[in-house]
């Protein structure tokens, strides 16, 4: 146990030292005993004053660690960094720790309310680190992420060593792997490592030309070379660039190939490159089975390196049934940016055995995966497709008054960012840096928080910029028809309803329900074509992603990789807040089922609103290929210039595109897993082949096909 100290309770105050005491002589006597004590208590006295009980966290966890401590339970959030403590103030906490003095606890106290008082973080732009030796300063500036003075402190350091390789190897490397370390042990957060990294790779880049002239290569430090690609069809990179970064950090060499990057190219760099791993990512569904294309390949060609998945749409299951067996190397899925690592590392250590023994553990990991699925599979149970219309979702159509839209036909908007900035719905942003919570409450998270508020800080001086000096360009298309259904398909009319203009299609559930419930398909809600009354349904597609390229390149050529995601986040925020503009326009104006909402943005985020907009490739409807019909009924490539990839991603990146519904029984819902006799059926009226059809809907077929 770890009591508090400085409670004004003289008894109290050798509290600290018998802790550390007690661990030295403990470990003196029984070497093989091992120590763990609960931390947070020891600054108990200090609720409410975080810079203090961190530092005392701090310093008291780097004593009793030197006396022997094995294991300590402290809130990860709550340590500052030992070296990084304000000196004046570790004076002040080592004082108490240590009761130095019948004074310490006053004069802790008092100068802990300075710090409570408004100045708070203040501490941190204090420039004393300044003073420092020119390798705690650089150590102190990829810690902190400070870029401002990097060159300066590399160039000294530059002149007092033999070689300039030998900053990298030195000071830098030392400092990144404190990063490391504070990373891996959950002491620091994505957003912080982005920013080590570009302090980082701006070092490097003044060094380079250096250590060119010295014909040194700083090739030699790398751990190995990973090659990261984005797969064919697939346009998203902001996982794929965060995990580079990672690596990056982490002394790995990284050939970053981008986006839509075919699999004969991926392999001929691979060879190029000499590489040691590659590593796949992709966002939507398609891209699963690309990735299995790159697998089947590897193995043709006779490749053995280990092979990296990740991305929001793969999981350790798919890697483990779809992708590991195609090919006899090493294949792991890698959950996230903090993984990638480890992942790596353990891949690649020189120790064999347990290099020999990751890759055995991974096997028989997905192994065990495969014949628990090849189990469940049996077990579930599923409806034929005609007993599962025969329970569509009821809605009283006799009732219903479908109302005539003030607008039918194709819209072409334009967007206004300041507009859409008031849109935004901030919790998928902190999300992408992979810091968890709901904002705003974020900000008050014990681990997250102070992080989780910085990062919104930066990203609020970048977003208005991007609306000041028009970094972006949203544009957007919509359209309403009128509309019937007839099972899960939804005929589409041109405005006076002499024409067919398309057919939409969806999917219905088949996993066996009990008795009674419904079983879901967009499509019931639209009125049936029997009831012979009109009803309507609407399209859209939005982005916000125009020319963001040549921004994200100029800050990448500038070692920026936080600026460059930082801008990819910030339009993806601002697409997703165009769909919801464009949504709420739709209800109120061009359709206006609804006369006035009044909804501020929470509720709106909450979907708070009559209808809904399912977008394809989501678990209503998760058919991409329906973005096909969506794209030609709005002429969306024409009217604002988005197009579809061969995978049916959109590009830009940062958009949205889905269809609208009104009814006020409408719902987001899973599809689920289907059977073939409804895939056989589906097929067959989109005009697909079965085995195309069972390709772009493989997560979701209850059939091994
Ligand atoms: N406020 C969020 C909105 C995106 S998530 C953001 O800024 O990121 C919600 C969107 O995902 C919905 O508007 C819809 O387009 C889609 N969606 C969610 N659940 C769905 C489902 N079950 N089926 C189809 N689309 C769905």
């Amino acid at each position: 146990n770890i009591f508090a100290v400085a409670t004004g309770i003289k008894e109290h105050n050798d509290y600290a030292i018998n802790f550390i005491e007690a661990t030295r002589q403990i470990k003196e006597q029984c070497p093989g005993v091992k120590i763990s004590g609960g931390v947070s208590n020891i600054s108990f006295s200090f609720r409410g004053n975080d810079i203090v009980r961190e530092a005392m966290h701090s310093s008291f966890l780097y004593h009793a660690i030197k006396a022997g401590m094995d294991m300590g339970i402290v809130n990860a959030g709550m340590i500052e960094v030992y070296e990084e403590v304000d000196k004046e103030l570790l004076k002040h906490v080592e004082d108490v720790l240590f009761n130095r003095n019948e004074d310490a606890t006053e004069a802790l106290v008092s100068f802990a309310e300075r710090l409570k008082g408004g100045a708070g973080k203040s501490i941190q732009r204090d420039e004393t680190w300044r003073l420092t030796s020119v390798e705690e300063r650089i150590s102190h500036a990829l810690v902190r992420g400070i870029t401002e003075y990097i060159e300066v402190d590399v160039e000294e350091v530059r002149k007092k060593l033999p070689a300039s390789l030998n900053v990298i190897e030195g000071p830098l490397m030392d400092g990144m792997n404190i990063v490391g370390d504070l990373f891996g042990s959950g002491k620091m957060f994505l957003p912080q490592v982005v920013k080590s990294a570009r302090v980082m790779k701006q070092a490097v880049a003044y060094l380079t030309p250096f250590i060119e002239a010295e014909k040194a290569s700083a090739e030699s430090l790398s751990k190995g070379k990973i090659l990261m690609a984005t797969v064919k069809g697939d346009v998203h990179d902001i996982g794929k660039n965060i995990v580079g970064v990672v690596l990056a950090c982490n002394s790995y060499d990284i050939i970053d190939l981008g986006v839509m990057v075919p699999t004969a190219k991926i392999l001929d760099e691979a060879k190029k490159h000499n590489v040691d791993i590659i590593g796949l990512s992709g966002l939507i569904t398609p891209s699963l089975d690309e990735m299995v294309n790159v697998a089947k390949e590897m193995q043709r060609q006779g490749f053995t390196l280990p092979l990296m998945i990740g991305g929001a749409t793969t999981s350790k299951t798919h890697t483990a049934l779809r992708i590991e067996p195609e090919y006899d190397g090493p294949v792991v899925h890698v959950l996230d940016a903090s993984r990638s690592v480890t992942v790596a590392s353990s891949l690649l250590t020189a120790d064999e055995n347990a290099s020999a023994t990751f890759r055995n553990n991974i096997t028989e990991e997905y192994r065990i995966l495969r014949e628990k699925r090849a189990a469940n599979q049996t077990a579930k149970d599923y409806i034929s497709i005609e007993e599962a219309r025969k329970n569509k979702i009821k809605i009283d159509w006799e009732n219903y008054k479908a109302i005539t839209p003030n607008k039918l036909g194709v819209t072409v908007e334009t967007l206004d960012l300041k507009t859409l900035s008031e849109y935004i719905d901030w919790t998928p942003f902190f999300a992408s840096w992979q810091l968890t919570g709901k904002y705003p409450a974020i900000f008050k998270d014990e681990i997250v928080g102070t992080e989780a508020k910085e990062l919104y800080e930066n990203a609020q001086v970048m977003l208005k910029l991007i609306i000041e000096e028009n970094w972006l360009e949203a544009r957007a298309v919509v359209g309403i028809f009128p509309a019937e259904s007839i099972d899960e398909r939804v005929l589409v009319y041109n405005e006076t309803k002499t024409e067919k203009l398309t057919e939409f299609n969806f999917l219905r559930q088949q996993r066996k329900k009990a008795d009674g419930l419904e079983y879901y398909s967009l499509a019931d809600f639209i009125r049936p074509a029997s009831e012979k009354k009109l009803d309507y349904i609407g399209a859209f597609a939005v982005s916000a992603g125009f020319n963001i390229d040549d921004r994200v390149k100029s800050f990448e050529q500038n070692n920026d990789d936080y600026s460059a995601i930082m801008l990819k986040a910030l339009a993806d925020r601002f697409a997703e807040a165009a769909a919801e503009y464009i949504h709420k326009k739709v209800r109120i104006k061009y359709w206006a089922y609804v006369i006035d909402e009044n909804l501020n943005n929470d509720l709106l985020i909450d979907e708070k609103y009559q209808g809904i907009r399912p977008a394809p490739g989501y678990p209503a409807c998760p058919d991409h290929t329906e973005k096909d019909l969506i794209w030609s009924l709005l002429n969306v490539e024409k009217n604002i210039g988005m197009i579809l990839t061969e995978s049916k991603a959109m590009f830009p990146a940062a958009s949205v595109s889905g269809f609208f519904f009104a009814h006020p029984q409408s719902k987001y819902f899973g599809l689920g897993q289907v059977s073939k006799d409804q895939i056989v059926e589906y097929a067959k009226r989109k005009g697909y082949s079965v085995e195309d059809m069972e390709k772009w809907l493989a997560p979701n077929l209850n059939y091994i096909n």
